[in-house]
């Protein structure tokens, strides 16, 4: 694979463009068409000698959209290629406020959760910072979007992989995504999910970019937890609980908890019950969510009714939280069981 031009920030263009001779305002141009989710060709105010010379060192299409399934509610899923033909997905969720565009960080991911199709092959490979960018300009420019005006205003770091698993392209992305003059998604509209590589929670906290920090707890106790996400063999939830702590102290971010119901293993009364006891009076929002079977992974959900009842009895323990809706669920699929499909898994 050539290297990747949308990795840099504008101002590591300029510093190439001035050191291949060219004026530093032809940096600007490239950025700005990079920006409007441009291929290098299609970038009518740069020279032809220039393209040319960008083309032999830059990929002219990092990161395409190879298939797209439109859902009747509006949801938009993604299949996106890569150069080296890897494939990741995305999902586009249109809400009241806005866009939000789930992105990967991994084809593929090595954390094995028991519920989730992405590690179902393993970890095959990092996304670089500007492959992670490039699902976001291919997509802001399908909507019709511009940099000036996006039609994606919000991100989750929600896809494929573990984002803290590939902490420096995800940091880089981060900040060149929320960037002055690209494509400046604030960082209190992008949130980052994590299985919980705690050490890695409090270096994020101290990157002074305050994104909503997002884990993924589901199960009150580490025995029980270590049964679904071997991750938890490795961190406590109390260690996670002190890494979000200190996540709040630094941002001022209250952070976030998702919890997949599952059936027959963290759905009953008596998890609901502990999850009160370790959440109640913390900066913290419980994000249900009721789980997609993964055919391979022999996992079931449980009902929207018995989902309403474990979030009430979580609401008059005084926590607060939330069910999450399930959209676009006639195109099939939570993370990974797209690529899943095409792959010829499910
Ligand atoms: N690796 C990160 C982010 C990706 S997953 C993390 O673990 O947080 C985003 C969320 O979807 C996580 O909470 C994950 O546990 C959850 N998830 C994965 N597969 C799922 C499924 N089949 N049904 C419901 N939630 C699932």
């Amino acid at each position: 694979m050539k290297e990747i031009l949308q990795d840099h920030s504008l101002a590591e263009l300029q510093a190439l463009i001035l050191a291949w001779g060219e004026q530093k305002y032809r940096a600007g141009q490239l950025y700005r068409g990079l920006m409007r989710g441009k291929r290098i060709a299609e970038i009518s105010d740069l020279s032809r000698t220039l393209k040319s010379r960008l083309l032999e060192k830059f990929e002219d299409e990092p990161v395409r959209i190879a298939e797209t399934f439109v859902s009747a509610d509006g949801t938009e899923k993604y299949l996106f290629e890569l150069a080296d033909g890897n494939i990741v997905e995305g999902v586009l969720m249109s809400y009241k406020y806005g866009k939000t565009q789930c992105v990967s960080t991994q084809v593929g991911c090595r954390m094995n959760c028991a519920f989730c199709a992405s590690g179902l092959n393993g970890l095959i490979r990092n996304l670089t910072a500007g492959e992670i960018l490039g699902q976001i300009l291919a997509v802001n420019a399908r909507q019709g979007g511009t940099a000036e005006k996006r039609a994606v205003t919000n991100v989750v770091l929600m896809g494929s992989g573990e984002p803290l698993d590939n902490y420096a392209n995800t940091v880089r992305f981060l900040r060149n995504v929320t960037a002055e003059g690209g494509i400046c998604i604030s960082a209190r509209n992008i949130s980052l999910s994590t299985c919980g590589l705690v050490p890695k929670m409090y270096e994020l906290a101290d990157e002074g970019i305050p994104v909503n920090l997002t884990v993924s707890l589901h199960s009150p106790t580490d025995e029980e937890r270590a049964r679904i996400m071997p991750i938890a063999k490795a961190y406590t939830i109390a260690d996670i609980l002190r890494a979000c702590d200190y996540y709040f102290e630094k941002t001022g971010r209250r952070y976030i908890f998702e919890y997949s119901l599952i059936a027959g293993e963290n759905a009953g009364r008596a998890q609901a019950e502990r999850l009160i006891a370790l959440l109640r009076g913390r900066p913290c929002h419980v994000n249900l969510i009721r789980l997609n079977a993964v055919p391979e992974k022999g996992l079931c959900g449980i009902s929207e009714k018995d989902a309403y009842r474990f979030l009430g009895v979580l609401e008059r323990g005084g926590l607060s939280a939330t069910l999450r809706r399930t959209i676009g669920a006639d195109i099939g699929g939570a993370c990974g069981q797209l690529r899943a499909k095409r792959l010829g898994g499910s």
